[in-house]
């Protein structure tokens, strides 16, 4: 250290030496980033939060929210005890499969009439197929893979986490008053299934192949209905569109689980389990 020098004076000392643009724009990012951490932070306790709600407020969310649906929801079809049998199977395969315990309520299955090929799962364990998907799957073990994949999703909470985001988007919007009023809730809340992350969507699919190679002893044709609809090349123009194409396996989804089978060392031949006749008609009858 040398000796101290005092700096001369300028005449602009009592001058910001900043722009007061400048200033202004920096305030700006402040309130921005500030109100994004609290969106953020909010976003995900209430996603924490969500899961932890008590099962019977959890079974009238889901009821509410199937009876809101816009296309008509079928219980008494006899496809859906052959669903519900396939399901329990698949269940029981879980302890082999060490996926560890499920703590969601019981299944309630019904088929959505609708063409799309798709499948979903709500609060309080609602699990929608549509008319579409039984008349597309070609044996039970591509069936079976959709199925287990939303049983992931069940497992891991996934429609109450993406609830408690959405109810976050719905409170806040009405704060602002921008956005939809709490009356629209119910139509915020049936597309939870847009808000599940990329990393939700690939732990489901962990999850599905682990239950399926449990329950069948080998992965063969379990991929074909996703093979079959590969994700349309229509990038992030449309999540709605891309919902209504199915739950659509991107080739690189695909590819993973391919690699994955290898990589576990899980055998990728076996015979395909035959699905029941006319799977795609109502109560299996001949639907011409
Ligand atoms: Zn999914």
């Amino acid at each position: 250290m040398g000796p101290y020098v005092p700096k001369e004076m300028t005449e602009e000392v009592n001058i910001t030496p900043i722009h007061p643009l400048m200033n202004l724009a920096h305030l700006f990012a402040t309130v921005a980033v500030t109100g994004l951490l609290i969106y953020g932070g909010l976003g995900i306790a209430a996603s924490q939060l969500a899961t932890r709600i008590g099962p019977k407020t959890e079974e009238k969310i889901g009821a509410a929210i199937t009876a809101s649906l816009p296309v008509k929801t079928v219980e008494s079809d006899s496809r859906v005890a052959y669903l519900e049998d396939l399901l329990s199977e698949l269940q029981r395969s879980v302890e082999t499969a060490k996926l560890g315990k499920a703590e969601y309520p019981p299944l309630k299955v019904r088929i959505l009439e609708m063409d799309a090929e798709n499948a979903m799962v709500s609060a309080g364990s609602y699990l929608m197929v549509t008319e579409g998907l039984l008349a597309a799957v070609t044996s039970e073990n591509e069936l079976a893979f959709v199925l287990a994949h939303e049983l992931g999703h069940l497992h891991h909470r996934d429609p109450l986490r993406a609830m408690g985001r959405s109810l976050v988007f719905v409170a806040l919007g009405s704060l602002l008053g921008i956005g939809q009023s709490t009356s629209a809730l119910p139509s915020v809340v049936n597309l939870a299934e847009l808000s599940y992350s990329r990393q939700q969507e690939t732990t489901a699919d962990d999850y599905a192949q682990a239950l399926i190679v449990a329950h069948y002893g080998h992965g063969a044709r379990s991929l074909g209905f996703f093979e079959r609809n590969r994700e349309p090349d229509i990038g992030a123009l449309n999540k709605l569109v891309e919902w209504q194409q199915t739950h659509p396996m991107s080739s690189d989804r695909i590819e993973r689980l391919k690699n994955r089978f290898q990589q576990k060392n899980w055998p990728t031949t076996g015979a395909a389990t035959p699905l029941p006749e006319n799977i795609g008609c109502a109560n299996f009858t001949s639907c011409n």
